[in-house]
């Protein structure tokens, strides 16, 4: 059975208003600390839709596929295409051992196309972080290479992933046990786009 039919009957008040609460939360805390630093993300050459993300919950899935949903036939026809070639171009480079650097097919212009619907690392990536298990020392991650570029003189302003991945963690399991969705994803925004 294909994905669509497989997750038509879930209940969207499962993950649709949930999702959003996060990535409302998450959002805010990432624009504080880029506010800060004053590091603002335009204009990148090293564009990080460029880099091939895996996305692994349901309810990011299913977020951006009710976005992808919201658009017009023809833009859907359209994207679908672009999608299609970048799951092909992304397939003939891990072919010839190469890192595909291959634009997001929702890129346009500079742009994400389903902006409000995008994943958590669209909205994560960038910002040097941290993350902290419990009874453990908080593990620190540089951000991308302009941010690290940009703020070499700053001092690190701290950004806590935890309670974001905590709060995915906790949707997903809950929308997996109600719906019994129990699939592995691990899918690129194209793949997604395809699903
Ligand atoms: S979904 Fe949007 S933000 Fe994420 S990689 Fe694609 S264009 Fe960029």
């Amino acid at each position: 059975m294909i994905f669509h039919d497989r997750v038509r009957d879930i209940d969207s008040a499962l993950w649709l208003t949930p999702i959003a609460q996060i990535f409302e939360r998450m959002d805010a805390a990432y624009d504080k600390v880029s506010e800060a630093y004053g590091f603002h993300c335009r204009g990148c050459a090293d564009n990080c839709c460029l880099t091939r993300f895996h996305h692994h919950t349901l309810a990011e899935t299913l977020y951006l596929k009710r976005g992808f949903e919201g658009l017009s036939d023809d833009l859907k026809v359209e994207l679908k295409d672009k999608a299609r070639d970048v799951v092909e171009k992304t397939r003939k480079a891990d072919e010839k051992g190469e890192t595909p650097r291959i634009m997001c097919p929702l890129n346009h212009e500079g742009l994400c196309m389903l902006y409000v619907y995008r994943p958590m690392i669209c909205r994560l990536h960038g910002l040097a972080h941290e993350l902290i298990k419990p009874g453990q020392s908080p593990v620190l991650s540089e951000g991308c290479g302009l941010f690290t570029e940009k703020t070499r003189s700053m001092d690190y302003i701290p950004f806590d992933r935890t309670p974001f991945y905590v709060d995915m963690a906790l949707l997903e399991q809950n929308l997996r046990k109600v719906s019994g969705f129990t699939d592995r994803l691990k899918h690129t925004v194209a793949e997604i786009i395809l699903l």
